[in-house]
Parts: C-alpha cells; sequence; structure tokens
C-alpha cells in the first residue's frame, strides 16, 4: 500500500535504510506545498513495518523513517518502532526522521528523552521562517513563539535536530525582515544543521493561486542570495552548527561550519552577487 505513495527524505539520508512509517502528511495545508496532497495521511500497519526491519541488512548503521510526520504517531508507536529496531537492527546507532513543531509539540520532556535513549538520535524539522507573518502566510501552524520553545525542548532531551528554513518565503521585497526574524529565533537555539531551501513556486500549490490572482509576488533569485548572506553574516551559535545550501534549490551548493567557515561561504555568494551586477 505505501509503496504506491511518494516518499520524499533529505538528500543526506541517501545512503540510510528508509522505514516508511507514514502516508501522506497529517497536516497537508501549508500554502507552498503540493508533495502528499493527493495521499490520505495514514499509518503504516505496524506489521508491515515489522517485516521490513526484519528483512533489513543485519549491519545497517543508519534508518530514516519516512512519511511527512512521522512523529505523530504518538508516543507509544514511535517507541515500538525504536524497540523493534533495536531487537531487528542490532547494530543500527541511529534512527532519524522528519518531524514538526506541532507534532514534537504533543511530546512530555520525558517522552522525548525517552525517544533519544530508545535511538531516535535526529530530527529534521520545517522551522521555516522566524517571522509570525511568514509563517502565517504559508499556513504552517505553528509560530515563532512555538518553534523556540520545542527547539530548546528538544535540546533538554539530547534529541539533536536539522531545523530547515525557507529564504524569499515573504515574496518579493522581503528578505532582510525575514533574514532578521530568523536569526533572532536561530541564535536562541541550538540546531545541529541549518539548511536553507528557496522557495518554489509549485504549480497547483495555494501559492501558486495567490500569484495568479496578483496577491503575492515571488522572490527573485539575487533577493534569495542576499537573504542567505545577511543569515550568515547575523548568526552567532554559541556552539558549532553546520550551515547547509547544499539543497538542488538553491544557486550556491556547500556545507560550512559556523561560526569558523563562514567567510567561506560569504566570498562565494559575493562572488556570485558581483557576477549578476556585471
Ligand atoms: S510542508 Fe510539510 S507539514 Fe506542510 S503540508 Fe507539506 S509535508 Fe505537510
Amino acid at each position: 500500500m505505501y509503496k504506491e505513495s511518494a516518499i520524499h527524505y533529505p538528500q543526506d539520508e541517501m545512503t540510510t535504510m528508509l522505514i516508511p512509517v507514514t502516508i501522506g502528511c497529517p497536516w497537508n495545508r501549508c500554502t507552498f506545498c503540493t508533495m502528499y496532497k493527493d495521499d490520505k495521511y495514514s499509518l503504516v500497519p505496524m506489521e508491515q513495518i515489522r517485516q521490513q526491519l526484519i528483512n533489513g541488512y543485519k549491519y545497517t548503521e543508519k534508518i530514516f523513517l519516512t512519511g511527512a510526520d512521522p512523529l505523530y504517531v504518538g508516543f507509544d508507536k514511535m517507541m515500538e518502532i525504536l524497540e523493534l529496531t533495536r531487537a531487528y537492527l542490532p547494530y543500527c546507532a541511529r534512527v532519524a526522521s522528519y518531524a514538526s513543531i506541532r507534532s514534537v509539540s504533543t511530546y512530555s520532556d520525558e517522552e522525548l528523552s525517552k525517544l533519544h535513549h530508545a535511538g531516535l538520535r535526529l530530527l529534521y524539522i520545517g522551522f521555516e521562517s522566524g517571522s509570525d507573518k511568514f509563517l502565517k502566510l504559508m499556513n504552517k501552524g505553528h509560530t515563532r513563539e512555538d518553534a523556540i520553545r520545542e527547539g530548546k525542548r528538544l535540546e533538554k532531551a539530547k534529541l539533536a535536530y536539522n531545523a530547515i528554513i525557507l529564504t524569499g518565503i515573504g515574496g518579493q521585497g522581503t528578505w532582510e525582515e525575514n533574514a532578521r526574524d530568523t536569526v533572532s529565533m536561530i541564535n536562541q537555539i541550538h540546531p545541529k544543521t541549518l539548511i536553507t531551501m528557496n522557495l518554489m513556486l509549485v504549480e497547483g500549490s495555494d501559492l501558486s493561486a495567490l500569484v495568479e490572482k496578483g496577491e503575492h509576488t515571488p522572490a527573485s533569485r539575487i533577493e534569495n542570495l542576499l537573504e542567505t548572506r545577511a543569515l550568515l553574516e547575523n548568526l552567532d551559535p554559541d556552539k558549532e552548527m553546520d550551515f547547509d545550501t547544499t539543497h538542488p534549490t538553491n544557486i550556491i551548493k556547500i556545507k560550512v561550519r559556523l561560526p569558523g567557515e563562514r567567510e567561506r561561504l560569504l566570498g562565494e555568494i559575493s562572488r556570485v552577487l558581483d557576477k549578476n551586477q556585471d
């Protein structure tokens, strides 16, 4: 059943064993997204998850739980999946998964710690922006305050997370405002990696309908670069943090470690901006 549905996963997880846990997205309302539009949300039956783990390569070291938001299944089911993983893939040192600010907020501090101890080691979360105005425009279903609170709770539980943010999320003329608000959010938390993606206009999305009606103008590629530069210049992590622009939507694809390697990416961005001003 799940084989017929779309499976999306981060590019860093290309060599990881994929275990489908949910089909579709339980939210499915973000203005810019059509990824799971045709999939009705459901859970992959636990017996099918068990079969996949039983049939997995015994020496698998990393698995990635697929579905828009596997954490949405709740604490008991997540623990069951992690316990099955430990039983059938004893060498697996790291389970990773997508999650949302909304789903993380349904777990208590103690439950997050238990998930970490049971093997859940990395979450990929769409923070998208630090601006309530643009989060609302994109109908993300969380606020900036929610994102900061849940980021801090994950850190307390020692559950590492990568924060995905969207440059260009506010549209034309908003890069400075969005960079400022996103920087001030990220400077309060400690994601392992900040993954940037350019917001793309997808045919059939609600955002695309807004653009057709003349109610929204997308940011230009240069504005996206200016926003990325503003993020880089102003992020002030008190622990090392990777800054990853390798997603295919970005113009410059590079991964650097902040704060030490900041200048390397800034130099690349300046080079491209200078070229585009000729
Ligand atoms: S961006 Fe994520 S949470 Fe939003 S609709 Fe798409 S898959 Fe669901």
